[in-house]
């Protein structure tokens, strides 16, 4: 073969005149979407059975040219992984390195260029298993795997081929219409997709079972490897009829067919994400969708909730998508806002409110309140930085931003101008500001202007109430006053309802505000209150600090307060008003003790114990724990004995298991684990007795080592007895094993299965094993650019989130504020995760320092 590559190698190195630079930067995308029309690739792929043999490939990319230009291909593998590369059926010399491969203009004519590539795949982002592998190109890693142009708006056609070993089934975005046999392998072809991303598209092969339904005069396919027939045969129907209504949900909403031909979907072993919305083929976590019969409340609207989004992102994200990936959030946004409209029909018994205020304040605040945030429209100069986009902002704070948008143009206004965005930029790209245009046409308010607090700049407001009497103790005025936490005076317009409590009732009044001091409408002469809750009708977003007679009452009758969604509110406010040092965090968890009993809205009650588990393990000395452990644990227990459904007996389960500690509680859990005693009205399936035991193990219950020998061999289902043969190391009682556990996280080939990784790492870090797990939070720290550079998008966030989630002590605070100080050159979005990820802990460490400016009230009643 005589193929000449010129290596360009390392920064070390000059470069060549023009050089595109490492990674995909935003001149190098724009100079190719300039030039490049009508892209097409026919791909062909080769996966051996024996998965350290590597995948080969094959690429023809048609690339449409007005004119003669470089051709800047991103492939980011050693030179010698290419073995040829031919335009017109001529071998050519082409120069290779910084993760491109750059045609030279006089290689190229006008018209159509046919560029054909031969080379070895790399397994970065081809998830390859023993007997599976899947493709996950989010957001710029499909030149890990074949040449081509990795940027969002150079849309292209894909015909793609899959020789796999006989037997495996296999999945892509164009459906499947030629297969044929070879020895020991099969040939499988599928049909030119329409313009697609790169990002979104995908295969998956491997042995897999599919399940097949009609619905609606539409086939849906399930792609799955669960080896419980039972546990299929229970969700099979929900998980089609979800996706079904999700679909007819959207075609009535946009007026636009869906987009993709056929329709089937893939349930993948840990998979990253929840799910991603490959077109016409989303993967999924299994583990979401498949739900064991203990499943809860929370999970089963989970489960709706990630099949509508992921459905959603067919049109928002896969039809239009965004030019660039500064405007990830956008396709996110709507995905998550379409699905809270999605679900709600399928949930009658639910209250859709409170779910929106607990599935999206809590976490939205749990970055925005913290030094690290960021907003929610970022710059980006490469793609090489863009999985640190995703993050809480983007999920949980834009969804909260769109329906404050769709509050102000009223619904059907925003409906339409959806509609006519995505009829008009169908199968291509548009920005934020081209949908901001196109709502500005219609409405006179001014939606440029009120993006700018919202989506351009970051973190939230912080309100104070001021609320005045007169001598008969009626209302004379209730002020909101506004203040940007940040210094730089910004004002957030919002539409709040502000809830005023009574014996029996909650009063809401409607008020826009539109500056920092807002005065609410229509309260003069009004019985006083009981409290003033802002934020008490699920609407306003902030840090609302209460005021003082409001913090007292809730504190002591929270469980008075007769709406769900009130207090829901309620529960969010103190919550943040615990961390701002307003209320200690022993009056918080006697409240949580008291109103939990009287709580009859599964929502808020897992809501309060998932506060009261963090509270627990974050907020209370070893000391604290001791002593108010046992009462803690008897009021579990009684919640699980009251608990009248599985779901609810679920979350007052797991809330048991998570923060027992006496000796009596993990011997009745050790029974539990041993199948010796049952929980009435309460089954644990498979996953349920892994967690069991690896929680047994860590508190070093009596013959642990035997319960995790016992567990390993009772798991059945394969991809599970593998991640946990992964994680028992991080579980010893043996410091110097866990020494170990840690130590594999330096080499890349044991970060690959990130799920397990970060379950090590938080049984590694787990508080009741913080001060030996001290000593691993500076690697950790120096470890992260890394985890950054070769992890998946969620990854660097789940990394340093899993290691500080079990420390408090001064010492772990100072390790990672040195490392931030030794480092003045890192990179700013890092810092942003390390000091969003060390909020609490540096609240719990230095109190005073982190959140609240003012001075922390001395206690509380
Ligand atoms: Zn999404």
């Amino acid at each position: 073969m005589a193929l000449a590559l010129t290596a360009l190698s390392g920064e070390s190195q000059p470069a060549t005149p023009g050089s595109p630079g490492p990674g995909v930067s935003a001149v190098l995308a724009q100079e190719r979407a300039e030039v490049v029309r009508d892209l097409r690739y026919e791909l062909t792929f080769t996966i051996p059975a024996d998965r350290r043999q590597p995948v080969e490939g094959r690429v023809v990319a048609e690339v449409g040219l007005k004119a003669r230009h470089r051709l800047v291909f991103d492939y980011v593998q050693p030179p010698e992984r290419l073995r040829r590369v031919r335009i017109g059926g001529r071998d050519v010399n082409v120069v290779v390195g910084d993760g491109h491969i750059v045609i030279p203009e006089e290689l190229t004519a006008a018209g159509v260029n046919r560029v054909e590539f031969e080379f070895t795949a790399g397994d970065e982002a081809l998830n390859r298993n023993d007997d599976f592998l899947y493709t996950l190109f989010v957001p710029a890693r499909a030149r890990l795997a074949f040449p081509c142009f990795d940027q969002p708006d150079l849309k292209a056609r894909y015909t793609l081929s899959l020789r796999v070993p006989a037997g495996w089934q296999a999945v892509s975005n164009g459906s499947e219409h030629a297969r044929r046999a070879e020895p020991d392998a099969s040939v499988i072809e599928f049909v030119e997709t329409p313009p697609l991303s790169t990002y979104l598209f995908a295969f998956a092969a491997g042995r897999f079972s599919v399940e097949t339904a009609v619905r609606g005069g539409r086939q849906f396919r399930m792609f799955h490897r669960e080896t419980d027939a039972m546990k299929v045969a229970r969700n099979r129907d929900a998980i089609f009829d979800l996706h079904a209504r999700a679909l007819a949900w959207l075609e009535d909403y946009t007026k636009i067919r869906y987009p993709w031909g056929k329709f089937d979907f893939v349930l993948i072993p840990s998979f990253q994400f929840g799910g991603m919305e490959h077109a016409g083929a989303i993967f999924y976590n299994a583990s979401g969708l498949l739900l064991d019969e203990s499943a809860t409340q929370n999970q089963l609207l989970d489960r709706a909730s990630v099949i509508a989004h992921e459905t959603s992102h067919m049109w928002f994200g896969d039809l239009v998508t965004m030019r660039w990936f500064n405007d990830v959030w956008m396709k996110e946004v709507f995905a998550n806002f379409m699905a809270a409209k999605i679900v709600n029909p399928s949930f009658p018994q639910v209250n859709h409110e409170l779910r929106f205020l607990l599935a999206y304040y809590p976490q939205a605040y749990q970055v925005d309140r913290t030094a690290g945030t960021n907003p929610i429209r970022q710059e980006l100069a490469n793609l090489d930085e863009a999985g640190q986009l995703y993050g809480p902002i983007i999920y949980q704070k834009a969804p909260i931003v769109m329906r404050q948008l769709e509050l102000m143009l009223g619904a059907d206004r925003f409906r339409d101008g959806l509609r006519a965005y995505l009829a008009k930029y169908s199968y291509r790209n548009a920005t934020w500001l081209d949908l901001v245009r196109m709502l500005d046409e219609r409405t006179p308010i001014d939606v440029t202007a009120w993006s700018r607090a919202w989506v351009e700049e970051r973190g939230r407001p912080a309100f104070t109430t001021d609320v005045k009497l007169d001598a008969h103790d009626r209302l004379v005025s209730i002020g909101l006053t506004q203040r940007d936490p940040l210094g730089r005076h910004l004002v957030w317009p919002q539409q709040m309802r502000v809830a005023l409590g009574y014996p029996g009732t909650v009063r809401e009044l409607p008020v826009s505000v539109a500056s920092d001091m807002t005065t609410v409408p229509k309260t003069r002469g009004l019985e006083r209150p009981l409290y003033v809750l802002p934020a008490g009708a699920g609407l306003g977003y902030g840090l609302f600090v209460l005021d003082p007679d409001s913090r007292d009452y809730l504190l002591a009758h929270i469980e008075d307060v007769p709406t769900a969604l009130t207090r829901g509110a309620a529960w969010v406010t103190l919550w943040d008003n615990v961390l701002e040092s307003r209320i200690t965090s022993a009056a918080f968890a006697d409240a949580a003790a008291r109103a939990l009993s009287q709580e009859t809205d599964e929502q808020n009650a897992q809501r309060v114990l998932s506060y009261v588990s963090r509270l627990f393990w974050r907020f209370m000395t070893p000391a604290e724990r001791a002593t108010r452990g046992p009462g803690l644990e008897a009021m579990l227990r009684a919640g699980l004995a009251r608990a009248k459904t599985q779901s609810e007996k679920a979350a007052w389960f797991n809330t048991y298991r998570d923060v027992v500690l006496s000796r009596e509680g993990v011997v009745w859990l050790d029974r539990v684990w041993r199948r010796e005693e049952k929980v009435p009205g309460l089954t644990l399936a498979e996953p349920d007795e892994i967690t069991l035991a690896l929680e047994l193990a860590v508190r070093e219950a009596p013959g642990w080592e035997e319960i995790l020998r016992v567990q390993l061999e009772r798991t059945l289902n394969p991809d599970r007895k593998a991640r946990f043969a992964f994680v028992v190391p991080a579980l010893s009682a043996d410091p110097a094993v866990r020494e170990r556990a840690f130590a594999r996280f330096r080499s890349v080939e044991n970060r690959r299965r990130e799920p397990w990784v970060l379950e090590s790492l938080q049984y590694l870090n787990h508080p009741l094993r913080e001060a030996h797990a001290r000593q691993f939070v500076r690697p950790a720290l120096d470890l992260l650019r890394d985890v950054q550079q070769t992890g998946d998008i969620f990854f660097p966030t789940r990394w340093m989130e899993s290691t500080l989630a079990g420390h408090r002590s001064p010492e772990v605070a100072k390790t990672v504020r040195d490392f931030l100080a030794s480092q003045p050159q890192y990179p700013q979005r890092l810092q942003w995760t390390i000091l969003t990820a060390a909020d609490e802990l540096f609240r719990v460490a230095t109190p005073g320092i982190a959140g609240a400016e003012a001075p922390a009230l001395p206690n509380t009643p």
